[in-house]
């Protein structure tokens, strides 16, 4: 690869003002930001261009279960003008159209440097700086370092002997090729379940020869019920951007769906019936986001709504054999991500459909040939990995990130994350995240714009007082870590190994659960780092 030129930067002697790790939603988003303060800004992005998370998973039914007119951008009312939504739950090649439409309406690109994974980045007190080392040895440094790098961005393979050997074709569905992959005639493998399966599964069903799913956790998932967007409803919902932004502004996740305030054990059998109903007729994440208040904290309510849906699996599912298996036995509804889905269920009653649950016959090996249980071999032409991340700090851990003395970050957080406000590490000055562990999560372009306005706002208030270095203090860090774990205290997701509770059995060192999200929703996030820009940032250190 051409070796680039580092920029001098005669004011700051640094190569550039501000630097963003990472080209999705947030990356360009941030860089769209820091723009506007007359920065130098470069951002560096592994893949060979934008999109990140809708960039990587190509796979067969990719799509976010956001409502796409809650998932746009909404700074820009130009953009809300021009842009058009064609589905109420995008598949991926229309947010990745959208996001290159971004970037190009806006002239982003220039400021992005792709095929440049950041490999180390090290902080430098003496000049109040980071230098960042690429993977190719190239290196630069820069004031301000903002990570844009994903909370799901980092996948991981499963631990299972022979992978490398099957002469068949393989994939990971975040590493999907950009060539269609054809499944007609073919034997293919899902080995995985969760949401992203659950959508590949569902698509891939259609035109394959025969298909293999493995399963360790079946999920609790519920229709998506997606449909067209015809160019009436678009012009609505575009004359009602203000209203729908509100409203995501106001609710728990940023979504438009809000909790119900009543208990599922305060209404009538009937009136709950009637309720749950409703929800799973309607489209989106309203039966997770919009059900009644105690679901996800009360273990009654939530064996009540469990039991619901596991009626509606047994409903759809042919094989009472099979639908046992699907229904999950070790966590209740909710607990996880609800995956939502297109017909999944209906996908096990077609005859070359199999699911093999591999808590009964264990997956041993990979061979040459497909894959190897505790109880007979497969032969497959095609296996998908639907296996997942290492969430939320996977991406921090896979670089080398050392603050002030060499101190490293994957070390400071090897019993989970400690930020304040999702945002800044003392130990780490002049470092920003977008969106990082413990910051207010949700529908994600509606918490990272927050979050990068909020980065963004902080740097220009250093940046016109002549201020370079902003660190967190050490009190603030431990007051907002203590305060994240309080928030989550009494629910039932923290029960359960998940990606949400930082468990990933194939990853080294992180098979005990941690609190990884803020749980006290976004609302309050919001109002928690407004009042501390109120006080003039005076809960931190700046010089
Ligand atoms: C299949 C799937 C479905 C989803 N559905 C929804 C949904 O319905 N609603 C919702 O709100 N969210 C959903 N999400 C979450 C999704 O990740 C966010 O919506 C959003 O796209 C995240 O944007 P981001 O910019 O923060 O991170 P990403 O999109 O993950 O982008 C991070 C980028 O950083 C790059 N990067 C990471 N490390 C480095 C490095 N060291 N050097 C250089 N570049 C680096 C990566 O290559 C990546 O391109 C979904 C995620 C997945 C995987």
């Amino acid at each position: 690869m051409d070796r680039l030129p580092a920029i001098p930067n005669g004011e700051t002697g640094v190569d550039f003002d501000a630097i963003v790790i990472g080209a999705g939603v947030s990356g360009i988003y941030s860089l769209y930001r820091l723009r506007e303060l007359g920065f130098k800004v470069r951002v560096f992005e592994t893949g060979t261009d934008v999109g990140g998370t809708w960039y990587w998973n190509r796979y067969p039914g990719a799509r976010f279960d956001s409502e796409s007119w809650t998932y746009g951008y909404s700074f820009s009312p130009e953009l809300l003008e021009e842009w058009d939504w064609e589905e109420h739950f995008a598949g991926q090649p229309e947010t990745l159209r959208y996001l290159n439409h971004v970037v190009d309406k806006f002239d982003l690109r220039r400021d992005i440097q792709f095929k440049s994974r950041v490999a180390a980045a090290h902080y430098h007190e003496d000049t109040r700086s980071w230098q960042l080392t690429l993977e190719d040895g190239r290196r630069y440094t820069t004031r301000f370092l903002v990570t844009a790098s994903g909370i799901l961005s980092a996948p991981t393979m499963p631990l299972i002997p022979g992978v490398e050997s099957f002469r068949g074709q393989s994939c990971h569905t975040h590493y999907w090729p950009k060539t269609p992959v054809k499944f007609e005639g073919k034997r293919v493998a899902v080995i995985g379940t969760g949401a992203t399966a659950i959508q590949a599964i569902t698509e891939i069903a259609k035109t394959v020869g025969h298909l293999t799913v493995f399963q360790r956790t079946a999920q609790w998932a519920a229709p998506l019920h997606n449909g067209k967007i015809s160019k009436d409803e678009m012009d609505r919902i575009r004359a009602n951007y203000p209203e729908i932004f509100a409203r995501c502004q106001e609710t728990y996740g940023c979504f438009i769906h809000a909790t119900d305030p009543r208990s599922a054990l305060e209404v009538t059998p009937e009136e709950r019936e009637a309720f749950w109903e409703k929800l799973y007729s309607e489209p989106g994440f309203g039966i997770w986001m919009g059900n009644f208040r105690d679901i996800l904290i009360d273990r009654q309510a939530n064996a009540l709504i469990s039991d619901f849906i596991a009626h509606k699996i047994r409903q759809r599912v042919n094989d009472p054999v099979v639908a046992e298996k699907l229904v999950p036995k070790n966590h209740g509804f909710g607990t996880r991500r609800v995956p939502l889905e297109s017909g999944y269920y209906e996908v096990y009653n077609q005859p070359n459909v199999e699911l093999v649950d591999i808590n009964q016959t264990p997956i041993e090996r990979v061979t040459t040939t497909g894959i190897k249980t505790s109880d007979r071999e497969y032969e497959f032409d095609i296996i998908i990995y639907a296996t997942g991340f290492d969430a939320v700090t996977g991406s921090y851990d896979r670089i080398d990130i050392r603050g002030i003395n060499g101190v490293r970050l994957k070390e400071k957080w090897k019993d989970g994350p400690k930020t304040y406000l999702g945002i800044l590490i003392d130990g780490f000055p002049n470092l920003a995240m977008v969106m990082g562990p413990h910051a207010g999560l949700g529908n994600f372009p509606r918490a990272a714009e927050f979050s990068a306005d909020w980065v963004t706002g902080l740097i220009r208030f250093a940046h016109e007082r002549g201020l370079t270095r902003i660190e967190a203090t050490a009190a603030g860090v431990a007051d907002w870590t203590d305060h994240v774990i309080a928030c989550s205290e009494g629910l039932l997701a923290n029960e359960i190994d998940s990606w949400m509770t930082g468990v990933n059995r194939n990853v080294e060192g992180k098979n005990v659960r941690r609190i990884m999200r803020y749980s006290g929703g976004h609302p309050k996030f919001r109002e928690r780092c407004e009042a501390v820009v109120a006080d003039g940032y005076r809960e931190l250190t700046l010089a």
